[in-house]
């Protein structure tokens, strides 16, 4: 297993690590298996998120044997900082640790986000102060927009960034992770198998592999997955033009006709809904079963769904031909009617 340096943390990360969305879905002795093929193999890198359920305490008692000889990391969605530090006194019990090496502001999706983080109050304060007592040992961020994670690290010392990076996201590997790496700062990239879309971990990790950041994070449901990727990073090797064409039709044929690439060419909406955020709020519904988070961030949209007309000004604009009114429907009727089901139930138990 490549290692590399985590910019100038002082951690050297297996340059494939695991993420935790799986571990929320599979039992402890899944994951006890997947974690200790993993490090066994050289993957030294686990990282999840407060918002994937139990999988904190299951890669805590995964690594338990062994928790001084990996590197930890977990995220924070909550934009308080008296939310911040209670996410972060939490994820402490979860992991069984007096320590997380790598704590992280969680899928700050907008300049609007990141500022409310940031300022007095906000969660950046709890994650300075946990980090200065000891109990994190460095901050991170996670956003999916350059300009957010730039303006993120002229605003305040971040010590890794997190950004997707796939062989359809290809926009961190043009530019973006060159200027974090020179700036000194870990890269971690995220979703390399694009969403699941990926045909194969192959080519989508040797496209990961040959952008070279500091280590990528892939989910894995089962050791059958962990032995593919694993065999891919062993055997190494150069990713061509044409395999990645390839690969883009590949999953073309499958599901991603219906795959939103924040192009933002739908921004011409008259009615303002903002379209891309719905897509990728659907996304983590449907794809990574983040339903609570999905559904509270979509209540949050302003406007909403609800002011769509229907007039198609966006399907006419989207260059990946998406079926996007087909789309909203679809979020529309999930990410609400389930919500309204929810409340009714509530109402009819608890009368409220
Ligand atoms: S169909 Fe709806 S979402 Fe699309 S541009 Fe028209 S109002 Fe906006
Ligand atoms: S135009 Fe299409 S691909 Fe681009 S952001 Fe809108 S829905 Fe996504």
């Amino acid at each position: 297993m490549q290692t590399h340096k985590l910019g100038n943390t002082g951690l050297e990360v297996s340059r494939l690590g695991l993420g935790g969305i799986p571990f929320q879905y599979i039992s402890q002795m899944e994951t006890n298996q997947i974690i200790q093929t993993a490090h066994e193999r050289g993957m030294n890198l686990f990282y999840t998120s407060r918002m994937y359920r139990d999988s904190e305490n299951k890669i805590g008692l995964g690594v338990k044997s062994f928790r001084d000889g990996v590197v930890l990391g977990t995220s924070t969605h909550k934009r308080k900082k008296i939310d911040g530090r209670k996410d972060i006194e939490q994820s402490l019990r979860n992991f069984g640790t007096d320590y997380i090496d790598v704590y992280s502001l969680h899928n700050v999706l907008t300049l609007g986000v990141l500022r409310e983080i940031m300022s007095p109050g906000g969660a950046y304060q709890a994650l300075e102060e946990m980090r200065n007592a000891g109990y994190i040992r460095h901050v991170g961020i996670s956003a999916h927009q350059p300009e957010t994670v730039l303006e993120a690290l002229e605003m305040a010392a971040f010590d890794v960034v997190e950004f997707p990076l796939n062989f359809i996201d290809r926009e961190a590997a043009a530019g973006l992770l060159a200027d974090i790496q020179s700036r000194g700062i870990g890269f971690v990239s995220i979703k390399p198998m694009v969403f699941g879309y990926a045909a194969t971990a192959s080519v989508a990790l040797r496209y990961v592999f040959s952008a070279a950041p500091d280590s990528t994070i892939v989910g894995t449901y089962n050791l059958d997955e962990l032995n593919e990727n694993l065999a891919v990073e062993e055997a190494g090797g150069e990713v061509t033009g044409d395999e990645i064409m390839e690969a883009i039709a590949a999953s073309e044929r499958g599901c991603y006709k219906v795959f939103c690439r924040r192009c933002e060419n739908c921004v011409v909406c008259p009615q303002g809904i903002d379209i891309k955020q719905v897509l990728r709020l659907y996304e983590y519904f449907d794809r990574y079963h983040s339903w609570d988070w999905a559904r509270d961030a979509y209540a949050a949209l302003n406007p909403s769904l609800e002011a769509c007309d229907n007039c198609g000004a966006c399907e006419r604009e989207c260059p990946y031909h998406i079926p996007i009114k087909r789309q909203l429907e679809r979020a529309r009727v999930d990410l609400m009617a389930r919500r309204s089901a929810r409340r009714l139930v509530r109402k009819k138990l608890l009368g409220k």
